[in-house]
């Protein structure tokens, strides 16, 4: 099995019906904009994955068409920043984090709530993704040889599509609540290139994106 890497392209168009992370959330008009559970507040969006259908991520960064034409979906990420640390963003269950899926088409900004600050809603700027394959089946090692041999950060590996999650602590793969089935990874993604802009996943953290492709549910976490 190879790894698929998502890696920093800079600066993406903060609107752009591409994956990306940070910018603004495209949905169905008329999709409210997720609120936390734990505290009320808006989320932050934190990005947006281009799907061939559940559980499928596409071939490439950007082209809203599946590989048959069809539209495909979109998925999109957000985690409470409201109070940094006071939410429980990390865990899959808690209602301070969403994972939504869209069907990618007559997508459009999500109006923003009003909030304190505009941190709390958006990250500080948007990144495009390219892909990169690697022949190695394990995230760990794909991550660091593109890194050696372009000669750029680990930072600019901005996570992986698909594949097999690489844990920072102990296996937390969840349980879909309508079969019961483990979910599959969908990406896993770093906190990114910019420490200023950077995603708060603790630190140095890592996030899983998982859905039940027949379900069409799906659930967010991350570790550091
Ligand atoms: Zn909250
Ligand atoms: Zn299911």
């Amino acid at each position: 099995m190879t790894t698929t890497l998502l890696t920093y392209a800079g600066p993406a168009d903060r609107e752009a019906l591409v994956t990306r992370t940070g910018g603004v959330p495209l949905a169905p008009a008329g999709t409210a904009w997720p609120m936390c559970a734990d505290c009320e507040g808006p989320m932050q969006f934190l990005a947006q994955f281009l799907l061939d259908g559940p559980a499928r991520p596409t071939a490439r960064a950007d082209g809203p068409d599946g590989p048959d034409g069809s539209a495909g979906l979109v998925m999109a990420l957000f985690m409470c920043q409201t109070d940094p640390g006071m939410c429980e963003a990390w865990s899959p269950t808690d209602g301070a984090n969403a994972l939504r899926l869209y069907p990618a088409e007559g997508l459009t900004p999500i109006p923003a709530p009003a909030a304190e600050s505009e941190e709390m809603l958006f990250l500080g700027e948007a990144n495009a993704v390219d892909l990169a394959e690697s022949p190695l089946d394990d995230y760990g090692s794909a991550r660091e040889e593109w890194a050696g041999v372009d000669g750029r950060s680990l930072r600019h590996v901005l996570g992986q599509l698909g594949g097999r999650p690489l844990w920072l602590q102990a296996d937390e793969t969840p349980s879909c609540g309508s079969c019961d089935r483990h979910m599959d990874l969908v990406a896993q993604l770093e906190e990114g290139p910019n420490h200023a802009t950077a995603m708060n996943f603790g630190g140095n953290g890592t996030a899983y994106a998982f859905v039940c492709g027949p379900c069409g549910e799906g659930a967010f976490l991350w570790q550091c």
